[in-house]
């Protein structure tokens, strides 16, 4: 079984207090586990891929752009990663288990190259993390359970905005996706 991180989203404007599309503190909660699963990971030789949204100024032509106020806006600082997963990616960008890709839907899957860098290396399992649990993490599961994936979530490292919308989506996940649900602390590699 090989396996790989996904990095959802941890992105200023999703994270901190004065983020475009903030999810606020749930979201500032999970900083230390997002770090740490990512960390487990590369000690454990696997692959983290750093998947981040990414919107043009003005772009009225994008369906967010009449759901959402503007955010990660290409080339501002509301995309720069949120706590230490920026010091995790900042050490380790230069390697080849560690990639950054700007998304610009709610799945890690759409218009991205992702699922052939996955195939490439052979890994079958995704292990999802970041925001929000009920939008962009399940869009990429919903994705990734089409495709074949198996599917681990963190529970402590995923947010959303609110309890319920969380726990919908986890039970979703779970039960519609098969997703196997575990702790940062019982995630093994
Ligand atoms: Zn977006």
């Amino acid at each position: 079984m090989t396996k790989a991180v996904l990095s959802i989203d941890f992105t200023r404007d999703f994270v901190a207090s004065d983020g475009k599309l903030t999810a606020g503190r749930p979201a500032q909660a999970i900083s230390e586990a997002m770090a740490t699963v990512s960390q487990k990971a590369w000690e454990a030789g696997g692959y983290v891929f750093f998947m981040i949204d990414e919107h043009l100024e003005g772009d009225t032509h994008h369906p967010e752009s009449q759901l959402f106020p503007p955010h990660n806006i290409r080339g501002t600082e509301g995309r720069f990663l949120y706590g230490p997963s920026k010091e995790f990616f900042e050490e380790h960008r230069e390697s080849d288990r560690v990639f950054w890709m700007d998304k610009h839907y709610y799945s890690a899957f759409a218009g991205t190259m992702l699922d052939i860098y996955l195939r490439e290396r052979k890994v079958d399992t995704l292990v999802l993390t970041g925001v929000l649990t009920d939008i962009c993490v399940l869009h990429t599961a919903i994705d990734a359970y089409q495709k074949g994936y198996k599917i681990e979530i963190v529970t402590d490292a995923v947010a959303s905005i609110t309890d319920e919308q969380h726990q919908f989506a986890l039970e979703h996940m779970k039960n519609v996706l098969g997703a196997q649900l575990l702790s940062s602390a019982e995630l093994e590699f």
